[in-house]
C-alpha cells in the first residue's frame, strides 16, 4: 500500500498499544512535534467505534499534556486533516510566538526564521516516561 501512515515513513515510535502509536516528528522548527497515529488504516474518525475513538482523543490529550508540561508552548496546536494521507492521525504541535510560521497554521505562510531547535535526548526521554506514565493502564 502507498500509505505513508501505513508505512511509517516518517519519525520514530515513542509509545504504542496494539490499536495507536505516537510517533515523534523530527522537525527541525517544531521540536516535541508528534502524531498520533491509528494502527488500522481507516479514514475517518466515524469510522471507528465510539471507544476507539475516544481512545484516540485521550491519547492526543496525554500527549498534549507532555508537551506542555515539558516545553511550556504559547499555544498547542491539534490537527487532523488527512486530505493528502487518509489515514486516521492527529497532529499535535508546540507552538511559539517566536517560531516561523507563528500565529499562523505550521502549514501556512513562513514569516520568519526559526530556531532550529531539535527534541535534545533528556527532553525526549522526558516524553518517552511522561507518556509510559499516563499511558500505560
Ligand atoms: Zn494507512
Amino acid at each position: 500500500m502507498s500509505c505513508t501512515i501505513c508505512n511509517l515513513n516518517e519519525g520514530e515510535v515513542i509509545w504504542s498499544d496494539v490499536a495507536l502509536r505516537v510517533v515523534l516528528i523530527p522537525h527541525l522548527d517544531y521540536r516535541g512535534y508528534c502524531r498520533v497515529e491509528l494502527i488500522d488504516h481507516k479514514k475517518e474518525m466515524t469510522d471507528l467505534d465510539e471507544s476507539l475513538r475516544m481512545r484516540i482523543m485521550n491519547c492526543v490529550f496525554k500527549v498534549e499534556n507532555a508537551l506542555r508540561i515539558i516545553f511550556k508552548p504559547d499555544k498547542i496546536n491539534l490537527a487532523s486533516l488527512g486530505n493528502k494521507t487518509p489515514h486516521v492521525h492527529w497532529h499535535v504541535i508546540p507552538r511559539f510566538k517566536e517560531d516561523p510560521h507563528f500565529p499562523n497554521s505550521h502549514w501556512g505562510e513562513k514569516l520568519r526564521e526559526g530556531s532550529h531547535q531539535i527534541i535534545s535526548s533528556d527532553e525526549k526521554k522526558q516524553l518517552i516516561e511522561l507518556l509510559k506514565n499516563s499511558l500505560n493502564n
